[in-house]
């Protein structure tokens, strides 16, 4: 069997949607798909489930309407003979349901609850699409077979049960004609909605590729393979036809925004072959990551903005390592921050990370009652893979280098404007 994941942008309007549905007509193997949410939808959904935590009740509802509105006449283009209202009602009733409700747990819960819909909708009308057009095509809630703890927005899947569920309940539909489900979402064992993080459905369907062991995952994309450097910045990227599962989970690690980082993992375990392929044009080779030993890479080069970098020093010439630095690591995983780089000295700590500023101010603020802190925002974190001289010359070319770090594979610079 195989799996196909399609993203948000593969089936964004009608053209790509009813384009992305030709490529799973066009499968003649047994074919699991994972759907991520139409277009920005998450993003949107995101801001009711503030407006509806914030109180704002009525902006909530209208927010939500809007959303409705667009998966309504969405799927009322692209569906002949479907009530899309009738088809969709089931989630948008268990959403107005909650908004009309005061909230009285965690954020976090209610935003799994409200973001979950938008890959319930996506994937209904994909699959009812697919139905219309003599496809045997079956909709799984994926609920049902992915379980996880009660992490909510960042939710852990138990993997044995995953997998006993899995065998339960999606071989046995395989046999008899395609599935579709959702990426990105999952439930507890008291059935309350889970998400994975954001952009998890890359991770999702490798998941589903590994514990039904399949042949290959093939991730649908808006780019003719995994290129080198982002096409919109450097003029000069090429595509890679070859990956191996190595340099493509350091390549995400550094930030390359290929697929979520943790999706290697489950296929490198099982040496699923990964296919990054354009869903707007299918007849290209794209990139395959396999297991193989690379001879050599081109240069890779992964730029990420809006970085901030603190520097934390200790108050009394006390050193940082040890306790105090078990301190620190602390407080990160306290406000879920990550570093993308550090550096040590005797009394102080280096730390950069993404700039998120609710988050950042609030952890300056925890470490200041230990260290003395200051902030330095505006930077930009560039890494590059199999590095030369030359081409780093000119890609510092009008910047300052504020922190650097080399090994012998792989050269970042933070930088600020000259
Ligand atoms: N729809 C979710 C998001 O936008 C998950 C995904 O796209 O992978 O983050
Ligand atoms: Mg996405």
């Amino acid at each position: 069997m195989l799996v196909y994941k399609f993203g948000g942008a593969s089936i964004q309007n009608e053209e790509r949607f009813k384009n992305s549905a030709q490529i799973i007509i066009d499968c003649k193997d047994t074919l699991l798909v994972v759907v991520s949410a139409m277009g920005k939808t998450t993003n949107a959904l995101e801001k009711v489930a503030h407006a509806y935590f914030a109180d704002n009740t009525n902006e909530a509802l209208a927010l939500f309407a809007d959303i409705k509105k667009q998966h309504i006449e969405f799927a009322e283009s692209v569906l002949k003979t479907q009530q899309a209202n009738s088809l969709l009602l089931d989630f948008f009733t268990e959403v107005e349901w909650l908004l009309h409700d005061k909230p009285v747990r965690h954020f976090n819960y209610y935003y799994d609850q409200i973001v979950c819909c938008g890959e319930l909708m996506s994937s209904t009308i994909l699959n009812a699409y697919l139905v219309e057009n003599g496809e045997k095509s079956n909709w799984l809630d994926v609920r049902d077979v992915i379980k996880t703890d009660d992490t909510f927005r960042d939710a852990m899947v138990n993997l044995e049960l995953t997998k006993k569920l899995m065998h339960e309940n999606v071989a046995p539909v395989l046999a008899n004609g395609k599935i579709i489900t959702q990426g990105f979402i999952g439930a507890t064992d008291d059935n309350e909605t889970t998400t994975l993080g954001r952009e998890g459905s890359d991770y999702s369907a490798a998941m589903f590729a590994n514990l039904l062991d399949a042949k290959s995952l093939t991730i649908w994309k808006d780019v003719v393979a995994v290129m080198n450097a982002d096409p919109r910045k450097f003029k000069d990227a090429v595509a890679i036809p070859q990956l191996n599962y190595y340099e493509v989970i350091e390549m995400a690690y550094y930030g390359a925004q290929i697929i979520h980082p943790k999706t290697i993992k489950p296929l490198q375990n099982k040496k699923i072959p990964l296919y990054v392929k354009s869903f707007l044009d299918p007849s290209l080779a794209g990139t395959t990551i396999h297991d193989l030993v690379l001879k050599s890479l081109p240069p890779m080069i992964i730029q990420k903005a809006e970085q901030v970098l603190l520097h934390i020093h200790s108050k009394d010439y006390a050193f940082v390592e040890g306790e105090p630095a078990e301190r620190l690591r602390e407080l990160f995983n306290k406000h879920k921050v990550k570093s993308n780089l550090s550096q040590h000295t005797a009394i102080s700590l280096l730390c950069c990370f993404d700039d998120q500023p609710e988050k950042i101010d609030a952890l300056s603020s925890d470490v200041a009652v230990m260290f003395d802190v200051t902030m330095q925002r505006g930077l930009s974190l560039l890494t590059v893979r199999h590095y030369n001289d030359e081409l780093i010359q000119t890609l510092l070319t009008g910047s300052k280098i504020v922190l650097e770090q080399r090994t012998p594979q792989t050269v970042q610079f933070l930088l600020s404007p000259a």
